[in-house]
């Protein structure tokens, strides 16, 4: 079920599938989808500083009576905060947005490599983990060259990479790199952000289970390795994409899936994203 958990490197236990807030509205609309997803039985959380919605986020899980250490909370370090000083700041403001006294996840959000400030933002990650104030420190949107550089220079290596993954957009050589050096793969867009629920090869496969293809589309992702964030406001839908622990994919359909890679996303490259 939700409770059931990967152990990263470190040890700390993250659920297999997580709720995502990205466009989900500070204030009332993110304050009740994340009481939902909790009462629904979600443990993890994955929320941005850049989604200006941690507040709202905060005042839900102070509604919520389920004890703090079951909860598994993510947030990310937006690009414009990387930088050893800044980094500490943009945490604490995360941490106080939140209203809570640790994070179980914090992630670089992206590399932006042209900015060369990962390594140094990376120092800062690390005396956070140090200091106990997050049980487990990553990044998000790593290519294998920007995992290399970081892994060279550092004394921990990223527990966690969240990244775009779909059956469109497989990440098979990260994925083997990231195996390789005990980091949890995480999917970003599982769904991808609705593009593939008229796919005829996931249809049949979710015709021949009873399922969904949203529920494939999650079943497929745990039977990957890989955690998993699909993003809905809908309690019925959250309750649906939880719902992938009493079927299992057979070798052929995980197959059938892969070879739906076409190398296609929908996010931007992570190589050449700069916002700030
Ligand atoms: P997603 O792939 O989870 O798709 C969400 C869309 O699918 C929504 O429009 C939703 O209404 C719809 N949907 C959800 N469940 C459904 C169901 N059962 N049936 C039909 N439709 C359904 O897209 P996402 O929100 O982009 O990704 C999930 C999470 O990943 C985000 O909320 C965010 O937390 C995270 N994310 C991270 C990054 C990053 O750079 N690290 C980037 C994008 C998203």
């Amino acid at each position: 079920d939700l409770t059931s958990t990967t152990k990263l490197a470190n040890g700390v236990e993250m659920p297999w599938v997580g709720l995502g807030v990205f466009k989900v509205e500070d204030g009332p609309e993110v304050k009740q989808a994340v009481i939902d997803a909790i009462e629904s039985g979600y443990r993890s959380i994955d929320t941005a500083s850049v989604y200006g919605n941690e507040t709202g986020v905060g005042e839900a899980l102070k509604a919520v009576d389920v004890p703090r250490e079951e909860l598994f909370i993510t947030s990310k370090l937006w690009n414009a905060d990387q930088g050893y000083d800044s980094t500490l700041k943009a945490f604490e403001a995360t941490l106080e947005r939140l209203g809570l006294d640790y994070l179980d996840l914090y992630l670089i959000h992206w590399p932006v490599p042209e900015a060369n400030l990962y390594e140094e933002t990376w120092r800062a990650f690390e005396k956070l983990y140090q200091e106990k104030k997050v049980r487990a420190i990553g990044v998000s949107n790593f290519k294998e060259e920007h995992l290399k550089t970081l892994i060279q220079g550092s004394d921990i290596t990223p527990m966690v990479n969240q990244v775009e993954f779909h059956p469109h957009l497989t990440q098979e050589p990260l994925r083997h790199f990231c195996r390789d050096h005990n980091i949890q793969v995480e999917a970003w867009s599982p769904l991808k952000q609705g593009q593939l629920f008229d796919n005829d090869v996931l249809k049949e496969i979710a015709a021949h289970h009873n399922k969904s293809v949203a529920q494939v589309l999650v079943r497929w992702d745990i039977q990957s390795g890989v955690v998993t964030i699909p993003k809905s406001t809908k309690v019925h839908r959250m309750k649906e994409n939880a719902d992938v622990f009493d079927f299992e994919l057979t070798h052929d359909e995980m197959k059938k899936i892969n070879q739906l890679n076409k190398d296609e996303r929908v996010g931007p490259d992570p190589s050449t994203f700069n916002k700030r």
